[in-house]
């Protein structure tokens, strides 16, 4: 029998590891990377023959498409967070400071930060580092910014 057709509760040897430990298990909790997201909670409900020692992971056809939507979606999911989170303290704590002066901040071009939003510019994970600096630590990443850049002379003033 195939490793891929597992039926739950028979455990086969890991064609990775070669450990005596894959079996049926239920893949929602679990997390996983992908390209420069880490820790991906998967968030539904599937079972998959899965290794207990090196959590490699078989699935393939229907199995496998479900599996890498699902890490798709999260992947997308977190990277519109790290957009939004960010536009929500600028906008919250910063209100005095327009977004343009925050594009220059991220060395884009303006009106990236909007087409960051509406989805027409994929986060870079560079950009998602400073995002999400600036959202959880702003003053402090700011002034680490400020080591390799002007800032705006309003948020110089903050950093202070
Ligand atoms: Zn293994």
């Amino acid at each position: 029998m195939s490793i891929f057709q597992l039926e739950p509760g028979v455990v086969a040897r890991c064609l990775f590891c070669r450990q005596n430990a894959v079996s049926v298990r239920e893949l929602k909790g679990r997390t996983f990377d992908l390209r420069d997201e880490y820790d991906l909670r998967f968030d539904e409900s599937m079972c998959a023959p899965v290794c207990a020692k090196c959590g490699d992971i078989y699935v393939r056809g229907a199995s496998l498409r479900r599996f890498s939507d699902v890490l798709e979606r999260l992947y997308d999911e977190r990277k519109r967070a790290a957009v939004e989170d960010f536009v929500a303290v600028i906008d919250h704590d910063f209100s005095d400071v327009p977004r343009h002066r925050w594009e220059e901040v991220l060395g884009v071009s303006a009106g990236y930060v909007s087409r960051l939003q509406k989805g027409s510019r994929n986060l870079s994970g560079p950009l998602e580092v400073l995002m999400r600096g600036l959202t959880r630590a702003p003053l402090e990443t700011l002034r680490i910014i400020g080591y390799s850049r002007r800032l705006p002379a309003a948020l110089a003033a903050r950093v202070k």
